[in-house]
């Protein structure tokens, strides 16, 4: 068998921290090893991430509260550096709910989604990259979900915070690479405070945020070199996702190249027979697109 993979000596940030799944990533982190920042929304009667600091502390771990909203995430990294002098792993985790259909979506329902989410993963990533690239080692995760991915009722705030947490991921991991520096992406399935009114509880037993642990402690270990990859996750299902392209058509560059051309060959358009997996921005060939459509032109 092969020997678990620790963390010791990692300083580990873990947002939105006071319950769900990033309790549970502290509170394994810690167990392996690392020191954690626990971040949460605090007030006078909440002070979930105390409690949470107590559990690791209890048992010999190392942890401090963080009650900062991550939309000050800089603050969050300050409280890590402050209290274990650097920053190795952040898992961008905190999240709130506004479902509404679009139709009753308010502009309050939609900025709000987006400060939590997409300005509150970039705070702390932001205010963490420095010490990460100058130190060679980072790791960062950031969490988006199925209704970005698929799109979900009620969701069109959240489904493009979530995605567009995606797009921030792919770029902040071809700017570390050569620094160790690796961002991932998780779509997770956990049981949670942000689950338990919109799922049976028979669904709900299945669905520990300890089984989404396991993936987010490998893709932030010292030994992975994963980086800019989105996996689904949940209830012990591990999987990851890419892109698919069809071949496409080139038509004519010239003035045949009509919408009812376009549309007698859209069976074409859309064939996934034999598709092609772009993985960059370079993976489109346009140069040769480009001398297709000419020879096109010519024939
Ligand atoms: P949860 O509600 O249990 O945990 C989210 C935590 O974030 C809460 O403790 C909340 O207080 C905290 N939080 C909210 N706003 C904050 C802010 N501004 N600053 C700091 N903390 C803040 O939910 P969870 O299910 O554990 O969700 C964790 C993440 O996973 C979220 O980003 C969520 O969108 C995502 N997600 C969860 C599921 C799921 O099935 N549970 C599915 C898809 C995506």
């Amino acid at each position: 068998m092969s020997s678990p993979l620790r963390f010791d000596g990692k300083v580990v940030i873990v947002t939105g921290a006071g319950g769900g799944l990033g309790k549970a990533y502290s509170l394994f982190f810690a167990s392996r090893g690392a020191s954690v920042v626990v971040n949460d929304l605090g007030t006078i009667t909440d002070a979930s991430a105390d409690i949470v600091v107590n559990e690791i502390t209890s048992k010999g771990g190392k942890a401090v509260a963080n009650y900062d909203s991550v939309e000050f995430g800089d603050k969050i990294v300050e409280t890590a550096i402050k209290a274990f002098g650097k920053i190795d792993i952040v898992l961008n985790n905190a999240g709130i709910l506004r479902d509404k259909s679009f139709t009753r979506m308010t502009d309050a329902d939609w900025d709000i989604i987006q400060a939590v989410h997409v300005k509150g993963s970039y705070k702390v990533a932001k205010a963490a990259w420095d010490y990460m690239t100058k130190q060679g080692f980072g790791r960062i995760i950031n969490t988006a979900s199925a209704a970005g991915i698929y799109g979900n009722f009620g969701q069109a705030n959240y489904s493009a915070a979530k995605l567009g947490l995606f797009g921030f991921s792919n770029t902040l991991a071809r700017e570390g690479a050569r620094k160790n520096v690796y961002t991932n992406t998780i779509a997770p399935l956990a049981a949670s405070k942000m689950t338990e009114t919109i799922m049976p509880p028979e669904i709900l037993a299945s669905l520990k945020p300890e089984f989404v642990v396991p993936l987010v402690a490998y893709l932030c270990h010292d030994s992975c070199k994963e980086n800019g990859s989105i996996f689904e996750v949940g209830a012990g299902f591990v999987s990851k996702l890419r892109w698919e392209r069809s071949r496409g058509v080139v038509f004519k560059a010239d003035s045949s190249f009509t919408p009812s051309a376009v549309a007698r060959r859209i069976g074409e358009i859309k064939d996934f027979k034999d598709p092609v997996y772009p993985t960059s921005i370079m993976d489109t060939d346009w140069v040769g697109l480009l001398e297709q459509a000419k020879q096109l032109k010519t024939n």
